[in-house]
């Protein structure tokens, strides 16, 4: 009776309108779960389990071509993880039991599951870690487009996470919003659908989080922006 009067009061001054308003969002059909692609984690210690508020978007800052295979990138990033105290430099020598976020979209818009939810991501810059759910695009969009299915694949992921975990549009964010000044994280191409409030992003969630059509146009090439779709990125001839 107590909560009912309370959501009563909510309700009257509005508080609580936003999940109101939102449709149950399903998770991604073209989802690859961690166990689908045969992940391999180290157990993470219990202090850094966390509870999710934010949804941070990465690139992975390596130019995709398209004789790489999605499948090979993330286990050999999970496995480098395990190496770093023998292969990097401090302060990049620290031990990552796992993936350094929770989802990795390739380009042809599948979805892998990484790191546990229940657990803070793992990052080169400083920010505090703690209720970042970490989603990165492969590629490097400094110098190549994401592809619409790509994209589109993001968009959905993050409206599922904002209605599982209950959050807002103001969740969402980049690596170069939340360790500022540290990172171009996820690249000029991307960080065009990321700015104004709200952003063109947080509008296509909308859609999602309401249960419209999702309408995504990348539009044209960035005045001297990349031009070349990661879809379409080819190695270099020698
Ligand atoms: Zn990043």
């Amino acid at each position: 009776m107590k909560y009912l009067a309370l959501s009563f009061v909510a309700a009257l001054v509005g508080l609580p309108a936003l999940a109101a308003d939102r449709v149950a969002v399903p998770r991604p059909a073209n989802f690859v779960s961690a166990e689908d692609w045969g992940s391999r984690p180290d157990p993470i210690p219990d202090e850094r389990r966390h509870t999710p508020q934010f949804v941070t978007l990465h690139h992975a800052g390596v130019r995709w071509t398209i004789d790489r295979d999605p499948v090979e990138f993330i286990r050999n990033m999970q496995a480098w993880g395990k190496r770093r105290p023998e292969i990097e430099e401090p302060p990049r020598n620290t031990f990552w039991a796992d993936l350094p976020y929770h989802f990795l979209i390739a380009p042809d818009g599948r979805i892998f599951e990484g790191r546990s939810l229940d657990y803070e991501p793992e990052s080169n810059t400083k920010y505090d870690l703690a209720g970042h759910l970490g989603v990165e695009l492969m590629g490097n969009f400094e110098e190549q487009r994401p592809s619409p299915a790509q994209v589109e694949s993001a968009v959905r992921l993050v409206a599922w996470l904002v209605a599982k975990f209950d959050l807002t549009l103001e969740a969402i964010s980049t690596h170069a919003k939340v360790a500022d000044g540290q990172t171009s994280c996820p690249g000029r191409d991307f960080n065009r659908y990321m700015e104004g409030s709200p952003s063109q992003f947080e509008k296509w969630v909308g859609q999602v989080l309401r249960g419209e059509e999702l309408m995504i146009d990348l539009g044209p090439p960035l005045e001297e922006g990349p031009t070349e779709l990661i879809t379409e990125s080819t190695k270099p001839t020698e």
